[in-house]
């Protein structure tokens, strides 16, 4: 192939390359997405939060998600023992979407880049990155394999790396840092849900705690099939033996809940095990390029909240490139990573404060006041920068503090 010249050169077709391909192609910039797969392909990150519902809409991509029928999700449910905390969406404090869907997320990103390639988005697939070079002053050649073994170059002004757990340019750049989040495991797959009972039990998100730093996900999907996954500490994790299908079976006795209706069924596919979830870098972008998505940070599955910061940041990214080639300057730590960094601050607190046990001290042991649980359920909505909200602007100690009242009594 002829090496190539384009203004933006996006890293990955997933919803954050996908989010920002539209934007960019909606403004007229010149834009062309390189992906390493063919879709549709296996990803995992099922259950969305009502947040990414307005990036969608807003380059355009909602319609096309909804012609699909995929499960409606309204909020999720966290169960411990007979504990059960049940939030639901429209009972939140920040105004917004309050549905969103669960679905295979192969067809999910197909509907996606299937429509930016109806609209004209130049998007290469099973094509590969392998190597970046950068300028002084910002612009690239990018080495590009293709699955023939052919190597060609892009040369663009900006690149977009919304490569997920891919990570090109925090590998090629050495931009990793140590996560400060302490680090699990997930083991996961899907099956034929045929014991699924009629009606919400049936189509509700579940996580199931089996205890402070074990929980099994449940996400039914519209086409009958359910995945199921379990997100441990990796010590945890080893201590079951044998193959990983033997593992995760071993690990579906330890849900009282669940065990009945998916102890026979097949799994669809050999289950996957990831380990070490939670990702960092050193800087959110640099002359040149912007990290989005996973392949920026990723804290861990517990609230969801992947896809949607991978879609805030791809949009984010997207408008503030647009902003620079059209002549405006932009001021990249301010509008690009303190903004995004605040968001990922929040939620960090809520990890932090999941694995700590407060917040599960919060969901099951306390009699959470309405005007709160209003509040709580905006967080779990992907709503984290809406400073109105106390579970949002003092998220560094307003659920400990919680706890702790919960705990004595007050
Ligand atoms: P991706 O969706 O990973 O897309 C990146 C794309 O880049 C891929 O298609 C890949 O093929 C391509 N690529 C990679 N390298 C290259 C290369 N060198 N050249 C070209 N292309 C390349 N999030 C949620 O929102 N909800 C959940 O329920 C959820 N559950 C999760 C459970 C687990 C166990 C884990 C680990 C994560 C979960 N996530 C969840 C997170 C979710 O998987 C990610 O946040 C989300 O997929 C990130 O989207 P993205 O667009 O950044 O990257």
């Amino acid at each position: 192939m002829l090496d190539t010249n384009v203004d933006v050169l996006i890293i990955g077709a997933g919803p954050s390359g996908c989010v920002a391909a539209g934007y960019l192609h909606k403004y007229g910039i010149d834009v062309k997405v390189v992906e390493k797969n063919k879709f549709p392909r296996f990803v995992i990150g099922e259950s969305l939060l009502p947040r990414c519902m307005h990036h969608f809409e807003e380059v355009d991509l909602l319609d096309c998600l909804k012609t699909q029928d995929f499960e409606i999700k309204t909020g999720a449910r966290f169960l411990r023992g007979h504990n059960v905390a049940e939030f639901d969406f429209s009972k939140k404090h920040t105004e917004g979407y309050d549905w969103t869907w669960q679905m295979p997320r192969a067809d999910f990103d197909k509907t996606l880049t299937d429509e930016l390639v109806r609209r004209g988005v130049g998007i290469q697939f099973e094509q590969e990155v392998v190597g970046v070079e950068f300028e002084t002053d910002g612009t690239s050649k990018t080495q590009i394999k293709t699955k023939e073994g052919d190597d060609y170059v892009i040369n663009a002004k900006f690149i977009i790396d919304a490569s997920g757990h891919g990570r090109v340019l925090p590998r090629l750049l050495s931009l990793d840092k140590p996560p400060e989040l302490s680090q699990h495991s997930s083991i996961f797959t899907h099956v034929n849900d045929n014991k699924r009972p009629k009606g919400k039990e049936g189509s509700f998100i579940t996580f199931d705690v089996l205890d402070k730093e074990c929980w099994l996900w449940v996400i039914p999907f519209s086409n009958g099939k359910t995945s199921i996954g379990y997100v441990c500490t990796n010590d945890f994790l080893d201590s079951f033996k044998g193959s990983k299908t033997e593992r995760l079976r071993s690990m579906l006795k330890l849900s009282d809940y669940y065990y009945e209706r998916f102890k026979d069924e097949d799994f669809l596919f050999e289950p996957w095990v990831l380990q070490n979830h939670s990702k960092s870098v050193t800087k959110l972008y640099g002359k040149g390029f912007a990290l989005t998505g996973n392949s920026a940070e990723f804290l861990d599955p517990v609230f969801s909240s992947g896809v949607t910061f991978a879609t805030e940041s791809g949009l984010l990214s997207a408008k503030l490139i647009t902003k620079k080639l059209k002549g405006q300057t932009v001021d990249w730590e301010s509008e690009y990573s303190d903004y995004i960094k605040k968001g990922v601050s929040v939620f960090g607190s809520y990890v932090r404060e999941w694995y700590s046990g407060h917040l599960q001290t919060i969901f099951f042991e306390g009699n959470t006041n309405p005007e709160i649980k209003r509040q709580i359920c905006a967080v779990l909505a992907g709503y984290v920068w809406d400073d109105t909200n106390p579970f949002v602007k003092k998220h560094n100690r307003i659920i400990k503090t919680l706890a702790t009242a919960i705990k004595m009594g007050v």
